[in-house]
Formats: C-alpha cells, structure tokens, sequence
C-alpha cells in the first residue's frame, strides 16, 4: 500500500512537470519580441524601447555593443542568429554589412513614405534613422588669406600646415572620398586628396573630437568633423567643452553648390530574423515623429522625420548633398586606393 501511494506521488510530480513545460512553452510562445542589435549606446533610446513596448506590447530585447562586433557576431550566429534588427551607423558601414549577407530586404509604405529615397537601400535592405553632416571647422581667430565655402577649399595652398584629419581608414572620411569621387570625379578627388595632405598640420590621429579640440587649441587651423561632435560640446555640462566649442566656427560646406555632405545612422532586419512581424513594427515605429526626435536627440543627429531639436539646432539649417547613401558604401574601396595613392594615413 505504501508502495502504490509513492508510485502516484511520482505520477503526480512528474506529470505537474510536463503541465508546467507545456504552459511554459505557451507562455513563451505569447510573449512578443524583437531582439535589437545595437551599436547606439544612449539613454533616450531606453525611453523609445520602453514607448514601443507600452504601445504594442512587444518586448524589446537589446544587445549593445561596436558595429563591427555585432555585424561580424550576425555573421557568425548565421541562421541561429537571435537578431532581428541591427543598427548602426554611417550608410558606408551598413553598405559593408550588406555585402555580408546578413540583411533582408522588406517592403513597408510607412518606411518608403517617410524615409526620402536618398537615405535608404533601394532594394529596401536598410533604412536611414537619423542624419548627420560632415562639416568644416575653423578656428575662430584663424586669418586665411581664402573663405572657405567648400570641401574642394580644403586642398587650397594657402591652408599650408593648417588642415588636421582624421585617419583615411575611418568610415565617415571613406564615405566622404565617395561623395567627392561622385560630385567631381575620381582624377579631381586624388588631386584633392594628396593637396590636403600638403596642407596637413600632423599626420592623421584621433577622433572627431581629438580634430575639433586640435583646432580649438590652435594646434591647427581647421578641419572636418560630424555635426553630432559639435551637438555634444554645445550641449556638455563640462565648462571646457563650452569652452572649445566657443573658439570655433562651423561651415556647412557646399551650400551653393551640391550642399553638405551627409551621412544616416540607420537600420535593417536580419536575414533569419526570428520575430520579422514584430521586426518590421519596430523598424516603423522608429520614423513616427516620438520616435523620431529622441532617436535623433539621443546623440545630437538630424531627425529624418521633422526638424532638429536640441543643442544641434543651433547651428542652423543648410542645403545637403542628396546622393544616394547607398554610393557611399558602393564607392568604398575605390575610395581607400584613392586615400592610398595619395599617402593619407
Ligand atoms: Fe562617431
């Protein structure tokens, strides 16, 4: 008798067990989510996960880290990949990730509508979120003897010993050789490029920042840098970095011409996305206009959707280049030879 009785107690446990997987398994299978890849490390993007979630009840699921980390990880989870979408940054960089596979491309009005046709893929394998440009820096005593106006000013001799750039490997100046071979022509850009590095003040070093401190300093006379490093001195609650951005003064190249150099922080969703539906509500929810202007304020960009708020809006409006960004990554690696031949670091 007492043998029974604990044979029906293992009866009992074991099948509360299987009672407990299988509502389990439900459970799971009712919780909705999307599983972010993000190479953006802001807080305001923690308000517009949680926003998302409150209005769908889709659960947002963020894993931060570099871009080139993340993409190389996409491409290594393969088809077991959790991600759903990954963002990042700078349409040259997106364009690379591309060329990797790990991208869908999708079809959505309210993304074809909202986003313009010159800040996305074609193909609809990505989408540009925010905007940022690539502007001239001066320092504000500097005395040329010309006006800089233009990118193409950059290579004039009399900047001699003046120019401070960045490393020609980076992404940002990569994608700007590309809009310079688009807008001039491959021979023009090589004679820009190797004039510019007559003009250079050190051998390429540093950030956007480093570059921008550099010309505050007085260490150079001028350089390029994205607006969103400018966005980040006007608005810090650090009294030297109010300081350095008021020593400088900022040109939006190309404004009677072609316009401004201009570059996305975008997104796409990957090729195994296991939660696609949910993938493709996310991916629309970021260009409504809440959306939209905390996605942009969150580091000091453009909004893609409606006008520039924060410390960014004050350094006013301007015309911008509208070449595809998609040429941007195309161009890439004429881009690199070019930076090569011309004995930019
Ligand atoms: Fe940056």
């Amino acid at each position: 008798m007492k043998y029974c009785k604990s044979i029906d107690f293992s009866y009992f446990l074991l099948a509360s067990f299987f009672i407990f997987i299988i509502s389990y398994q439900s459970y799971a299978q009712e919780v909705e989510e999307v599983n972010v890849y993000s190479a953006r490390h802001y807080d305001t993007d923690m308000a517009l996960y949680n926003e998302f979630t409150e209005k769908t009840g889709i659960k947002v699921n963020l894993i931060e880290g570099g871009s080139d980390a993340l993409i190389e990880r996409i491409v290594n989870e393969g088809e077991f990949s959790p991600a759903d979408i990954l963002i990042t940054v700078d349409a040259g960089r997106i364009w690379r990730a591309q060329q990797k596979g790990i991208f869908q491309p999708i079809s959505s009005e309210t993304l074809n509508t909202r986003i313009p046709e010159n800040l996305r893929d074609g193909d609809g394998f990505w989408y540009g979120l925010s905007k940022r440009a690539r502007v001239i820096v001066q320092n504000k005593k500097s005395n040329f003897q010309i006006e800089i106006k233009d990118y193409e000013d950059l290579a004039d001799p009399a900047l001699k010993g003046q120019v401070c750039m960045r490393s020609s490997s980076n992404i940002y100046n990569l994608s700007l050789m590309s809009s310079l071979i688009e807008a001039n022509g491959e021979q023009k850009a090589e004679a820009w490029a190797n004039a510019v590095v007559n003009n250079f003040a050190r051998s390429p070093q540093g950030n956007d920042t480093a570059q921008l401190r550099a010309v505050a300093s007085g260490e150079c006379g001028i350089t390029v840098a994205n607006t969103y490093y400018l966005g980040r001195l006007l608005g810090s609650k650090e009294e030297k970095d109010r300081v350095t951005a008021d020593n400088l003064n900022v040109i939006f190249p190309n404004q009677n011409n072609r316009g401004s150099h201009v570059n996305i922080s975008g997104a796409g969703i990957t090729k195994y996305a296991p939660n696609f539906d949910n993938a493709l509500k996310f991916l629309d929810y970021l260009t409504s206009d809440f959306a939209q202007k905390l996605f942009a304020e969150g580091n000091n960009e453009y909004p893609i959707v409606g006008q520039a708020t924060g410390a960014i809006a004050k350094l006013g409006e301007f015309k911008e280049d509208k070449l595809n960004v998609r040429n941007l990554g195309a161009m890439q690696n004429q881009a690199v030879r070019l930076y090569d031949r011309a004995g930019w670091k």
